[in-house]
């Protein structure tokens, strides 16, 4: 992933790295490849807009262009600006003062749902604590099944009513369940649709308004691109969610939607999905990510 948009932004960085003193022209020129390399690379035109303009307005000061290396400087803006635009930070789960912490997952189906809430349940596990899956989903056929499949592998136990009972009481059950069985985190896996579905949404924000949860986390599949952005704003507007889980990162994407995901929604990406395997799991960190897009 980022290949293309790496390889577009040493291109545009290579004619400026070898130059002495640049002009604004320079600059200017070199901000195109950048605008041409996100937009390739998927990132919404709107992001991109804004990030190049800020670009700008730092790059063509009389300061860096009389300065001595002043490709490295605009280079090192470049950087900042990409760091600065996925957060800054990385940030971990929200956990609750007093123990259990709530996490519900949502998100369309087939974007990693329930896989990522056992890899979460596997890392939290790993940390020492005593997480509670929650199958909640209770529409696609053999969701529940796959829950308890994946739970037994990570060796955490699934809490589950079937496919009858409707998945606000279960999230609610649930919880008063952990509380009895002292489990400190409990991991809610919601239903998903193929595309967005306001049915869906209203269930969603049942639960929501049922079990409070402390940390609300979207799953997005990073392989739909452009769609990626348009599920994050819909889910964000109409839910609120405190965070992303960005799936499949190890496809073959073009991994605009990491870039993309904060501004739209002002909300960080905690996670990323690095595979099918459980442990395929990771924080995101801005920083390394920048270094990497820039090569
Ligand atoms: P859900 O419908 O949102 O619950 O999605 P699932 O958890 O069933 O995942 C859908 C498919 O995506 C499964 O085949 C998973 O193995 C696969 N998947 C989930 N996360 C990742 C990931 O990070 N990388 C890759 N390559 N595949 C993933």
């Amino acid at each position: 992933m980022f290949e293309s948009l790496q390889e577009r932004l040493q291109e545009a960085f290579k004619r400026l790295r070898g130059k002495g003193k640049l002009t604004e022209s320079d600059v200017n020129e070199a901000l195109r490849e950048v605008r041409l390399a996100l937009l390739e690379a998927d990132v919404n035109f709107k992001v991109v807009k804004s990030f190049i303009a800020r670009v700008k307005e730092r790059a063509v000061g009389q300061e860096i262009l009389e300065s001595l290396n002043p490709a490295q400087m605009v280079i090192k803006i470049v950087y900042e600006e990409l760091v600065a635009l996925m957060g800054g930070e990385s940030v971990g789960l929200n956990m609750a003062d007093r123990p259990p912490t709530i996490i519900m997952l949502c998100g369309l189906q087939g974007a990693g749902k329930t896989t990522h809430a056992a890899k979460l349940a596997l890392k939290l596990k790993k940390e020492g604590k005593k997480p509670l899956l929650v199958a909640a989903d209770v529409y696609r056929p053999a969701a529940i099944k796959q829950l308890e499949v994946l739970g037994e592998q990570v060796g955490v136990p699934v809490y589950s009513e079937g496919d009858q009972a409707s998945p606000v009481d279960i999230a609610q059950h649930a919880v008063a369940y952990a509380a009895e069985e002292r489990r400190d985190v409990i991991i809610v896996d919601t239903a998903g649709r193929l595309t967005i579905d306001e049915e869906l949404m209203e269930e969603l924000q049942q639960i929501k308004a049922r079990i409070q949860p402390h940390d609300t986390l979207l799953v997005l599949d990073a392989m739909i691109g452009q769609d990626a952005v348009t599920t994050a704003e819909h889910f964000h507007t109409k839910l609120g969610i405190d965070g992303v889980i960005l799936t499949k990162l190890d496809g073959d994407t073009r991994g605009g939607a990491a870039l993309s995901v904060r501004e739209v929604t002002g909300r960080p990406i905690k996670f990323v999905g690095v595979g099918e395997k459980l442990d395929a799991l990771e924080p995101f960190y801005p920083d390394r990510l920048a270094s990497r897009i820039l090569g």
